[in-house]
């Protein structure tokens, strides 16, 4: 069963009315770009073969009532009190539909709203580093976009998932995941100007190449709010500061010497992974075009070395696991995500996966590390209509 079928099924045992469609978004992994959404810098996602899906009944009343096979209860509020129950908060996983309603009214004024029955269900796991929070935004917004003739296009509904995340749900995070997981293209990932938000999808040919990306996904907790992710954003707007640019973005690898003349050790080798970090995403797009997909995996390696020595968000989890994926053939690995734990992704030969896997459960094995979580994830279509 899929999502969209198990949506379609959720939908029906919450209503009798006939089923007005089926959306889905996917969840995302990032190739390489990390830390530099924040900079304005460029990120190079890709959309993932797992997917959210949200059925919808249209309803006679104002009433927006969703479910999902995640948790047991049914939340449903009145268009009319839309802003307030979003400004109170306390919605927990029904903020990211009803927050996308929200944001998508406050985006398109000129949607013609009207109560819905919407079912959710996913096959994207959650906090996995796989972004099932901006699957669920893009499967509801896609789908409210087309029952609510909003008209909005693809990059806008991004938009409203992100405001969502951050206006209702509370959570500060980028347009990364958003963008990702509506522009994906089957076999490509997404190059994104974060700054302009100028995207185009550049094939991976991974499939041709016999390649895959294998995740290694450490479950070691990551806490994006804790110290150290503060930390390095307040270091980025030092380096900024310092060159009296708006954001890191503006500064390149030609800048570096300076850079480390004008700041203090810490502050310089931060401001160095994100300047050499913009840079390998712009080459990594490069040699894809020119040479295909086993031309990058030493970019994904430098990346990886970058954030573990100049960023300082590794650990010893994701350096194993990155280690052992290369000594078992991967192409380039790296970790993914913004550190401190979470997972790391390695490209490889897809008949090397068994052998890489085993080694990878070896090698933890023995380190006394828990068991990781290991899978693969295909570059695979965006937001769409199912049925
Ligand atoms: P992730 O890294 O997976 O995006 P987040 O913490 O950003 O982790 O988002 C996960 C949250 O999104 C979940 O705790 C839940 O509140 C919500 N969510 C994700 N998928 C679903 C779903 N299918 N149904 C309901 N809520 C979901
Ligand atoms: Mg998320």
């Amino acid at each position: 069963m899929t999502a969209v079928d198990d949506a379609r099924t959720l939908l029906t045992r919450m209503t009798d009315a006939p089923l007005a469609g089926v959306w889905s978004a996917p969840g995302r992994a990032n190739l390489i770009g990390e830390h530099t959404d924040y900079n304005e810098g460029f990120v190079f996602p890709f959309a993932i073969a797992q997917r959210t899906a949200a059925a919808v009944a249209v309803r006679s009343d104002d009433v927006i009532r969703v479910r999902s096979t995640f948790a047991d209860d049914t939340v449903e509020v009145s268009l009319a009190d839309l802003d307030a129950r979003i400004a109170a908060g306390g919605l927990d996983w029904a903020g990211y539909p009803l927050g996308v309603a929200w944001a998508l009214l406050r985006e398109a004024p000129d949607a013609a709203p009207r109560g819905v029955d919407l079912a959710l269900a996913s096959e994207v796991p959650v906090g996995a580093g796989l972004s099932s929070s901006a699957a669920i935004e893009g499967a509801v917004a896609s789908a409210l976009n087309d029952v609510w003739n909003a008209g909005l296009d693809k990059v806008a509904l991004a938009r409203v998932g992100r405001i969502a995340e951050n206006d209702a749900v509370g959570a500060p995070t980028g347009i990364m995941d958003q963008m990702a997981s509506m522009l994906g293209v089957a076999d490509a990932a997404t190059f994104l100007d974060c700054r302009t938000l100028e995207t185009r999808p550049v094939a991976l040919g991974f499939a041709e190449a016999g390649l895959s990306i294998l995740v290694i996904d450490t479950l070691v907790e990551h806490a994006h709010s804790t110290g150290g992710y503060r930390e390095r954003r307040e270091a980025c707007e030092r380096g900024a500061a310092a060159f009296d640019v708006p954001a890191l973005r503006d500064v390149t690898v030609d800048d570096l010497p300076r850079a480390a003349e004008m700041l203090d050790d810490v502050t310089f080798r931060r401001v160095r992974h994100i300047v050499t970090e913009n840079q390998r995403v712009l080459d990594t797009v490069a040699a894809l075009d020119a040479d295909g997909p086993s031309a990058i995996g030493d970019l994904l390696v430098a990346s990886h070395a970058s954030m573990r020595d100049d960023f300082e968000i590794s650990v010893p989890e994701l350096d194993l696991a990155v280690e052992t994926t290369l000594g078992a053939g991967a192409l380039g690995a790296r970790m993914t995500g913004g550190g401190f734990g979470g997972a790391a992704i390695a490209l490889i030969p897809t008949g090397l996966i068994p052998a890489a896997t085993e080694a990878v459960r070896a090698a933890f094995a023995a380190s006394g590390f828990r068991a990781p979580n290991i899978f693969t994830v295909t570059p695979s279509e965006g937001a769409r209509r199912d049925a």
